[in-house]
């Protein structure tokens, strides 16, 4: 049998622990044996990114830049702890912050559905892809704690020197106060990755914030969102036969509860990162999101939404048996390989990713899982496997 060939490499960036060694597995397996894998690989495992004083994975990014995909395994985040097992020279940054900086993206966080693992929700039928906006309002928020009577103004003082002059409140005793901003250009972003995705996966975009209370700071993210959209996207959405939706956020919600899902829902940062949780674990698990950033120039960068599953790597390395599910990790690699396939016009690779995606679903479907999923599965008669197991069967399907 003669291997897919590929035009243009992808970048690889490797990482850490027990997604480490499934990341090889996968490669070995499910890749290698059928496509003539070509990759600009980055070792951002943290040893290197320490030895390369993290220079790898600005280096990463960059090319990221260049050829337009990339695929990237879970990596640390260092914190205290890890100073210490790694002997690090500084507490390095977490490297999603770093990429999604260079690259400017919003990243979509997505389900997969797969038979026998059912959502609590009974009526959703389809994925629901929460977008969450990345950057500044509470989690970029100044705050004081008022300590007792005294008035709480937010000025504004123009490079030009105009002032712009509110007042909070007259307290007459003790409370809090609270200043967060955004930037236009950030908002901006965020809209064209959303609507640059949307039609990428021929999925409605739903858009939601509290602007009939917040008429300045909320009412500029719907306004923002609704310029971009007329100008840029309406023709584009109408071809595609998707819709862009505006609603209030509390409406929102309500609707995704009776919705049966199929749609993109655009969030502001801390309504993100509340329905995100919400979301994967109505469906499922952790183990089965996938995850993509996406900047606004059509730069992609796919992932598994969970981490590096230290437990288990410590399982790994004491030679105990370990059932992590790789399933996520998969799917980054399909979605990076279609991605890839796409932009070079090539239908075999493509066909290849749909391929071992619908060999990795029916796997689970036919009864062999990890443990996570046989924990939580209505199948009955469950074939509960180990990592090396699971990838296994997937091979002998593909
Ligand atoms: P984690 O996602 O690795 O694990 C959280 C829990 O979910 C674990 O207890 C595990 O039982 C379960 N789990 C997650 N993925 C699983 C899988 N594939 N199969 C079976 N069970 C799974 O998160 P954590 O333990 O909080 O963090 C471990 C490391 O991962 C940290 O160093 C953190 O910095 C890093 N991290 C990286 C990313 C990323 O690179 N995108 C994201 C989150 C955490």
């Amino acid at each position: 049998m003669s291997k897919i060939q590929m035009t243009t490499p992808l970048v690889e960036m490797d990482g850490d622990e027990m997604t480490r060694i499934l990341w090889k597995m996968i490669k070995e397996e499910l890749i290698l044996p059928y496509v003539d894998l070509k990759t600009e690989y980055y070792d951002l495992g943290l040893e290197h990114r320490n030895e390369t004083n993290d220079q790898v994975t600005f280096d990463s990014a960059e090319a990221t830049k260049k050829y337009g995909v990339a695929v990237k395994c879970a990596t640390i985040t260092p914190n205290a702890a890890r100073m210490e097992e790694y002997d690090l020279k500084e507490m390095w940054k977490s490297p999603n912050g770093t990429i999604r900086a260079i690259l400017d993206g919003t990243v979509f966080r997505a389900p997969i559905t797969v038979k026998g693992i059912t959502p609590t929700v009974s009526k959703w039928k389809k994925p629901i892809t929460i977008a969450r906006h990345a950057y500044g309002d509470v989690y970029k928020g100044v705050e004081i704690k008022v300590p007792g009577p005294g008035k709480a103004e937010l000025v504004f003082t123009g490079e030009d020197g105009q002032e712009i002059r509110e007042t909070i409140h007259d307290f007459d005793g003790p409370g809090i106060i609270q200043g967060m901003h955004n930037l236009d250009a950030s908002i901006e972003s965020f809209a064209r990755s959303c609507f640059t995705y949307a039609l990428d996966t021929k999925q409605d975009l739903w858009f939601a914030t509290k602007d009939t209370i917040s008429k300045k700071y909320d009412h500029n993210f719907k306004d923002i969102f609704q310029e971009i959209y007329d100008k840029e996207y309406a023709e584009k959405f109408e071809a595609a036969g998707i819709e862009y939706f505006y609603t209030l956020i509390d409406d929102a919600v309500a609707r995704v509860m009776r919705s049966e899902g199929g749609f993109i829902w655009a969030c502001k940062n801390y309504d993100g990162d509340v329905m995100s949780d919400m979301i994967s674990s109505a469906f499922g698990s952790l183990a089965m999101m996938t995850s993509v950033l996406v900047s606004p120039q059509g730069y992609y960068e796919y992932e598994a939404a969970h981490g590096t599953v230290q437990r288990h790597y410590y399982k790994h390395l004491k030679g105990e048996e370990t059932s992590t599910n790789s399933v996520a990790s998969i799917f980054a690699w399909t979605g990076a390989l279609r991605k890839r396939g796409e932009l070079d016009g090539n239908q075999e690779l493509m066909d290849f990713a749909d391929r071992l995606e619908k060999a990795t679903l029916d796997t689970i479907e036919s009864g062999t899982m990890t443990k996570d999923l046989a924990l939580i599965t209505t199948l009955e008669n469950v074939n509960a496997v180990n990592s090396e197991g699971f990838i296994k069967a997937i091979a002998e399907r593909l």
